[in-house]
């Protein structure tokens, strides 16, 4: 017998409720997931609508007390059908729980107060109305001759009755009581409506658009891709266009060809990339047939906008990760920009990648995919160079702009110079005359905070939290902060650890630029914007906008002005010590830093002004700097995929992460090395030990958070089906041993960050 796990109520907030049938055996083929299904429920046994979420051969009670399923809905597999199949697929392969699935996939509604608007009509006409307002008058009736006055304008010319009147006005401003409004209605002189507003982030904003004429290359592209289109095919392709190649406007020009065909659209953009700018191309071009979604809307904004896209009010949903659950029914294509960025991947579970959903959901649902980057990431190259994906390249900017000249600078050259500042030399010189030319600066540093950990010259020791095994990071105003739990305390005058005084802050941060530019070059109008400068809800947008508007020469940044922005007066970047991000120790660092200095090198000369680029660094010689100082991108590619096909990463392989964690170290030991054996003792029965690499374990990283101790082991595996069955096979083992009741253990299938 096989049973299924029903949900009976998708728009509540309690998703994890299912209740389980048994499936007849005339629907066992019909009987899938996500289809949709009629059920006997509650006492009276009154049927309902539902959706199987899940199917297993075990019952969960006395099978005598379940209940069979009434009916399969023929043709019953809606959006929601859709969506939950997603949300099984997600727990499949990224070893997640269903609930936890269906919760990322199904827009909720929380118990929001919905916004309502109410208002009153005149159910008669206006002479009628005129009539009985002089009743209404000689009788005296105040209120009733307050309503219907409001109806009629203030002329004393033909009465012309306007057509409605806002509810809460006419009882909060006009003084009318509501039983005045209800005995009014009882007549048939009036009549009510409330309506539902859907909230609309974007509403009441100015369109004009300037067509612009695509070039020959980007021509190429979205003919192609439209004609596959129209012709019926779905595929997945790559566009690989250098920054500022122009790949929105060719992502404008498809999308506008698939509304057209009377489809919808999902545009990804990584959170931090969304801005008001952004917004406007899209919002100018189609008006308010775009929505988005991001994480300042409340929880009421967001479930209206998925309500928006369900009614059909909305063509193109805009938005991070989480707007690929946007509920069209009639999706026809997801375009993914910037797909290499990390923040695709969920970091809680479930742990999945953007990219594989998205392709999956337009697998479901008959959409094509376009991954878009400057710097793809290793996986969707080698899958389009496969030919799994279709490729496409712009190696050139359009518009106006020209790639930046990019300069690089030996810091090792510069301490020989007796040059001590934090600026090379010829970086310095560049700044000068930018500020002479009233041209704009953007100088970027790979790091937050004031300055890096604090240690002693003397002996060494450096200052650590002491919840996580992390530097502890020292802001200006004295104070020592974990950036992991938030712990605070203040600058010690001796070295805890020696007593010398000669305990200080090294390392460079964002704050430190800053001070050190305000010093060398004391008339420059300096902007800062890293995590400590963006905390309040638009203050990232805020010290965009006045960059923008050129209220400073110089923006000093973090990570987070490199992505996609657009400023034409920009023709320096500056990038301070390039190769801090290959001191990482995942073995994504060379990609991250490969990356970085792409976007950022990519913000220079995207205007009239030709751009120049200045990398600082100690590893000139390091592949990833070299390769994306001279913009070679399949140069990169070759040498880190030598390196990764060497050591078996990914996309050579494929990762299961494991991380053990407890607040007692030796239990997360011996647990951790129980895991390690069983995995080791699986790969021997399924007779894969020479395919399957078990590193550790060892203490992760971090190896300790919020006082909680953390292990890992790794497993590389080519067959990505093995890490699942390896997966489901060890939390059987956890359900079976004792020695897990003090640990949370946790899988992530090819992390991002380790
Ligand atoms: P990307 O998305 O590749 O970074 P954009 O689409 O943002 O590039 O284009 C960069 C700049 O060049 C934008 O200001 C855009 O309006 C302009 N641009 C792109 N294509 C053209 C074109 N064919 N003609 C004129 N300007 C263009
Ligand atoms: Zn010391
Ligand atoms: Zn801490």
């Amino acid at each position: 017998m096989h049973y299924a796990d029903i949900i009976v109520d998708i728009s509540h907030e309690n998703l994890d409720k299912s209740y389980q049938y048994s499936i007849p055996e005339e629907f066992r083929e019909e009987a899938i997931i996500g289809a949709l299904v009629i059920v006997p429920f509650g006492k009276g046994n009154r049927f309902i609508k539902g959706y199987i979420v899940d199917i297993s051969e075990t019952a969960k009670w006395k099978v005598e007390l379940i209940k069979p399923i009434h009916q399969i809905v023929p043709n019953g597999l809606v959006i929601e059908s859709q969506l939950i199949s997603l949300a099984y697929w997600i727990k499949e392969t990224f070893g997640a729980t269903m609930n936890d699935a269906l919760k990322t996939v199904i827009p909720v509604k929380k118990s929001v107060k919905s916004i309502e608007k109410k208002t009153i009509r005149l159910a008669i006409s206006a002479e009628e109305a005129g009539n009985y307002l002089e009743v209404f008058k000689k009788k005296n009736n105040k209120g009733r001759v307050r309503l219907l006055e409001a109806f009629f304008s203030d002329s004393d010319e033909q009465p012309q009755a306007i057509e409605e009147l806002d509810y809460e006005l006419a009882v909060n401003k006009l003084n009318i009581a509501r039983t005045t409004i209800q005995d009014l209605e009882k007549i048939g002189i009036i009549t009510t409506k409330v309506e539902r507003l859907y909230r609309n982030p974007l509403s009441n904003r100015e369109t004009e658009y300037e067509s612009i004429l695509l070039s020959k290359e980007q021509k190429f592209i979205a003919d192609e891709i439209i004609r596959d289109y129209k012709a019926g095919f779905r595929k997945t392709y790559l566009i690989h266009g250098v920054t500022g190649s122009g790949k929105t406007e060719v992502y404008l020009e498809i999308i506008s060809s698939v509304i057209k065909q009377g489809k919808k659209v999902i545009m990804l953009i990584p959170e931090i990339a969304l801005t008001y700018q952004t917004v406007m191309r899209f919002y100018k071009r189609f008006g308010s047939r775009i929505s988005i979604m991001n994480s300042r809307l409340s929880q009421g904004e967001r479930y209206d906008q998925f309500m928006r896209a369900k009614n059909g009010d909305i063509d193109i949903m805009i938005g991070p990760r989480s707007a690929l659950f946007t509920p069209f029914k009639d999706l026809g294509l997801i375009i993914m920009d910037e797909e290499h960025e990390s923040s695709y991947k969920s970091e809680n579970p479930p742990k999945y990648h953007a990219r594989e959903v998205a392709i999956k959901r337009g697998e479901l649902s008959g959409a094509s995919i376009i991954l878009g980057s400057a710097t793809p990431s290793l996986e969707s190259y080698k899958k389009a160079l496969q030919g799994e994906y279709k490729l496409f390249t712009l190696p050139s900017r359009n518009g106006e702009g020209r790639m930046p000249k990019i300069w690089i600078e030996d810091l090792r050259e510069e301490l020989k110079k007796k040059n001590k500042s934090i600026f090379s030399l010829h970086l310095k010189e560049l700044i000068q005359d930018r500020l002479n030319k009233k041209e704009q600066i953007i100088l970027f540093i790979n790091r937050r905070g004031y300055a890096g950990f604090v240690s002693c010259r003397s002996c060494g020791f450096v200052m650590k939290c002491p919840h996580c095994d992390v530097s502890l990071t020292a802001h200006n105003n004295g104070t020592l902060i974990c950036h992991y739990c938030g712990h605070e305390e203040s600058m010690p005058s001796k070295c805890p650890s020696c007593g010398s005084k000669y305990i200080a802050a090294f390392g460079t941060g964002t704050q430190k630029v800053e001070e050190m530019v305000k010093k060398e070059f004391p008339e420059a109008r300096v902007l800062r914007m890293d995590t400590d400068t963006t905390k309040t809800k638009d203050g990232h947008e805020k010290i965009l906008s006045a960059f923008a508007n050129q209220e400073a020469d110089i923006l000093v940044g973090t990570q987070m002005i490199v992505k996609g922005h657009d400023f034409p007066m920009v023709t320096l970047v500056g990038i301070l010590a390039a190769d801090l991000s290959l001191y990482a120790s995942d073995y994504r660092a060379a990609e991250r830093t490969y990356q970085l200095l792409v976007q950022a090198a990519g913000r220079a000369g995207r205007g009239r002004l030709p751009g120049e680029v200045v990398i600082q660094t100690y590893q000139p010689e390091h592949y990833s700097i070299s390769a994306a100082s001279n913009n070679d991108y399949d140069g990169f590619y070759k040498q880190e995929m030598n390196y990764r096909d060497l050591l078996k990463y990914p996309p050579a392989a494929h990762i299961l992460a494991i991380l053990i964690a407890s607040k007692d170290e030796n239990k997360a030991i011996f647990a951790a090395k129980l895991l390690g054996g069983a995995a080791k003792e699986w790969a021997e029965t399924e007779q894969i030990t020479e395919d399957t690499i078990i590193i550790g374990p060892a203490a992760a990283v971090l190896s300790k958070a919020n006082d909680i101790y953390r292990y890992m082991i790794y497993v590389k595996q080519s067959d990505y089906k093995y890490l699942i069955l390896l997966k489901n096979y060890l939390e059987g083992y956890i359900n079976f041993s004792e020695h897990f009741e003090m640990c949370n253990v946790q899988f992530d299938f090819n992390p991002m960050n380790s």
